[in-house]
């Protein structure tokens, strides 16, 4: 395939998108292959010879299309969305025309300066004072890696980068049970150790963490000769939302001097609505903030937005320029490459413009406040169903339930059938976590295209499938 032929098989990939799209609502939510199916119909060994590209694209739909759990389905109520607004799909077929590397301010300067406009825009629609300003990171899990690290070298005075972690105090971080492994991953990978993850209790109906016993765990810290290093919290914990009291836990990283790290990885798309504000209120006391407009806003993966109070610790920790990347006469211009752990760097700010002009964030409030109003809809309608517990009410499109009649011996089995009876059945699809050790079920209101029936059927899928367990 040449560039002319791209003209002609881009135009068949785009109505194959339309078409495939079209008809999402017919084909089942999860994928319902048996483990080895797709990997036997794979030649074992590479061609010699060329392929046409018709022959490629026909064994894509044969073999691959059929293997896929579909994202992008009305009905996918399992995890978080990853949702691709249609137009922002449209915006990385350019950037992947132009393909660029848009590491430093002279290697893309419209990518740079875009990723600045948009990274505004994102904190004025979320509501975060001026003072932040923000980077495009490929994910959460590396934007809360960027993050500890910064912690770490700002509590050690920038001595780690450059004489290794041996000698130092021995750092601590603190963090509830309920937060994103991608914490324990950075706190894993940035040389402080998992043993020195704090795990700070949780209170309450948010399952947030206890202030005073996090007060207390750092002053016993202390005490103790470690170095606490900072606080990790959660908005809208990966499990059952859990969110953390930031006004009160941000007062303790504030008085005791500590990095705070805000974990909104899908929450934070809600803020666009004023209404859900109060859910993060005290998010403007800390030093670094993630959220992923690649789950619920629309923006296709990859796009997590970094915002940093004072970007300056972050750079020092990261940035590094041998003489081929510095750049001649360019004074003042951003590299945004110093922001982040690669140096290679999509142009990822471009879906963002084209999602937020496209349907306003008027548009996109909309879509964010029918899929709350939808998932208390539909708890309140289950909790009405025999035998169905709301174990945690919806946090924004969030909530959590289990079947347990009465009479059931076995109450998390008996979820657990459930669960794959619906998976099976594939109108909808869900996943389940365990919560203070029973199993439930999450059920989250967020994809792009979904609509009031596709709740319905979700009811209906619930119900008969729970039917179909014959209790
Ligand atoms: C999804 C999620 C993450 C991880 O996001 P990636 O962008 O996939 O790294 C981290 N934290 C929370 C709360 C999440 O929901």
């Amino acid at each position: 395939m040449d560039w002319k032929d791209f003209a002609h098989w881009g135009a068949e990939a785009a109505r194959w998108a339309a078409e495939y799209h079209d008809t999402l609502r017919e084909r089942p939510v999860r994928a319902q292959v048996a483990p080895g199916e797709i990997l036997a119909q794979l030649p074992q060994a590479p061609p010699e010879d060329a392929e046409p590209v018709a022959a490629i694209f026909d064994d894509f739909k044969r073999v691959i299309v059929p293997g896929m759990t579909h994202w992008q389905h009305p009905r996918f109520f399992a995890y978080f969305p990853a949702n691709a607004a249609p137009v922002s799909a449209f915006a990385e077929v350019l950037v992947n025309a132009m393909a660029a590397q848009c590491m430093l301010w002279q290697t893309s300067p419209a990518a740079t300066e875009l990723e600045t406009r948009m990274m505004d825009w994102l904190r004025q629609a979320t509501g975060l004072p001026q003072a932040f300003t923000g980077v495009i990171q490929d994910s959460a899990s590396t934007a809360t890696l960027a993050a500890v690290l910064a912690m770490r070298e700002r509590a050690l005075g920038f001595a780690g980068n450059k004489d290794g972690l041996p000698g130092q105090a021995r750092l601590r971080v603190y963090a509830s049970a309920e937060v994103h492994s991608s914490v324990d991953r950075a706190v894993r990978y940035a040389g402080i150790g998992q043993d020195n993850l704090v795990r700070v209790p949780v209170a309450g109906d948010l399952r947030g963490m206890d202030p005073e016993a996090l007060r207390r765990m750092i002053a016993e810290d202390r005490a103790a000769g470690f170095l606490p290093a900072g606080i990790v919290a959660a908005v809208g914990g990966t499990g059952v939302g859990a969110t953390d009291p930031l006004e009160q836990v941000a007062a303790i990283a504030r008085d005791k001097g500590l990095f705070l790290h805000v974990d909104a990885a899908w929450a934070g798309a809600a803020m666009i609505c004023p209404e859900h504000r109060a859910l993060w209120a005290g998010v403007e006391h800390a030093d670094s903030v993630v959220f992923n407009p690649h789950k619920w806003l629309g923006a296709q993966f990859d796009c997590s937005a970094h915002f940093l109070r004072d970007p300056d610790a972050l750079v020092r920790t990261l940035a590094m320029k041998p003489e081929y990347l510095r750049t001649v006469g360019q004074k003042g211009a951003r590299d945004y490459s110093d922001w982040s752990i690669p140096l290679g760097r999509r142009f990822r700010a471009l879906k963002l413009w084209f999602l937020i002009r496209a349907h306003g964030l008027a548009g996109l409030r909309q879509m964010i406040r029918d899929h709350v109003r939808w998932s208390r809809e539909l708890a309140a309608r289950l909790a009405r169903q025999p035998g169905f517990e709301i174990v945690t009410e919806p946090v924004l499109s969030l909530f959590a339930f289990r079947y347990a009649p009465e009479d059931a011996p076995d109450p998390d089995a008996l979820t657990l059938s459930l669960l794959e009876a619906i998976n099976d059945d594939g109108r909808i699809y869900l996943t389940h976590t365990r919560l203070d050790g029973a199993m439930v079920l999450r059920f989250q209101a967020g994809a792009f295209t979904m609509t009031a029936e596709d709740v319905d059927v979700a009811f209906q899928a619930i119900r008969d499938c729970a039917a179909g367990l014959g209790r």
